[in-house]
């Protein structure tokens, strides 16, 4: 007896290698891609990160390095994180248009029309004790934070921003960051927000990029528990409801199960943040002749399959070139 399944495979295996393409049912493209990038005070400042291969800190005299090489390569859009002059317990460095990240996307504006630029909103990278939000009695204090949120948004907006990427877990962060940004004439302005962040040890490297390891204590207070996917798409939906542009879940390969959900339920397009242990774990793999090299797009593949259509990753350059090379684009 012969069932479909031998014929079918018999059948893949003849249109093989003339109509390989068109059979594909995902595919990345350079346009899918969002490159993170580390921004500190300083100049002439281009220092590697230990923990997480191939990516660097830069000063924003350095930024136009990574920024032309990534869009020769067809990657067009950006999301900064920053390390400010000075740290303080309410991270008041976060909304200066002199710090980095403010500095950063206004050059970067003026420079680049064609790129778009995303400013990760958060706290941790400012305050002193390395938490995402302002602490009173020893808690973070929700409401107190949305204020601070909503103006570190604004000031992204205000240098040049086409979307902010709140990234906190706060209570309500969505709609304050919007109502900031409509009520000061940045309706144009997007809001991607970190909509599933789970409590993940797979961020370690990127808090040594970041420098925004808690001084104490840990947040899982406000990102999401591992354990609970029901609560993930909760959480999303709530942020879909409160007027978000994009969804990001994070971290991407760990959380395939929720993508897929979300990609059912929310009514968004989705991002997946393959997160800086995930790279470093594949990059460190891949440069010990543990993995093969493919084992990086096969990877980010999935996260497209399960439903996101942006994906953010340390290694988006090299995954551009890589893709082009193959679809011979
Ligand atoms: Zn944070």
């Amino acid at each position: 007896m012969t069932g479909s399944f031998p014929q079918s495979r018999c059948r893949r295996n003849r249109l093989y290698p003339t109509i390989r393409q068109a059979l594909m049912e995902t595919v990345i493209t350079p346009s899918n891609l969002v490159l993170p990038l580390f921004v500190v005070p300083g100049e002439s400042v281009e220092e590697p990160v230990s923990s997480m291969p191939g990516v660097q800190r830069w000063s924003v005299d350095r930024l136009g390095k990574p920024v032309e090489e990534a869009m020769e390569a067809g990657v067009r859009c950006f999301l900064l994180f920053g390390i400010p002059s000075y740290k303080d317990p309410d991270g008041t460095s976060a909304d200066r248009l002199d710090q980095p990240v403010q500095r950063a996307l206004r050059l970067l504006r003026d420079r680049y029309p064609e790129a778009y630029l995303v400013g990760d909103v958060c706290l941790c990278e400012y305050t002193s004790h390395g938490h995402c939000g302002i602490i009173k009695e020893g808690n973070i204090d929700n409401d107190l934070t949305l204020k601070r949120l909503a103006s570190v948004a604004l000031s992204h907006a205000e240098a040049g921003a086409h979307a902010v990427a709140p990234s906190d877990m706060m209570d309500g962060r969505v709609s304050v960051i919007r109502q900031e940004l409509d009520g000061s004439g940045f309706s144009d302005v997007g809001v991607w927000s970190y909509a599933a962040k789970f409590a993940s040890a797979f961020y370690g490297p990127f808090r040594d990029a970041a420098e925004s390891t808690p001084a104490f204590g840990d947040r899982r207070s406000h990102q999401l528990p591992v354990e609970n996917r029901l609560e993930a798409i909760r959480d999303a939906l709530m942020d879909q409801d409160e007027g978000a542009d994009l969804l990001i879940v994070k971290p991407a390969g760990t959380s395939l199960d929720v993508v897929r959900d979300l990609r059912e339920e929310a009514r968004l397009p989705l991002g997946g943040y393959v997160v800086s242990g995930e790279h470093s774990m594949l990059a460190g793999a891949i440069s010990a002749g543990l993995l093969r090299e493919d084992a990086y797009l096969e990877y980010h593949l999935c996260v497209k399959r399960a439903g996101c259509s942006v994906i953010i990753t340390y290694g988006a350059v090299d995954l551009a070139r890589r893709v082009r090379r193959l679809l011979g684009v």
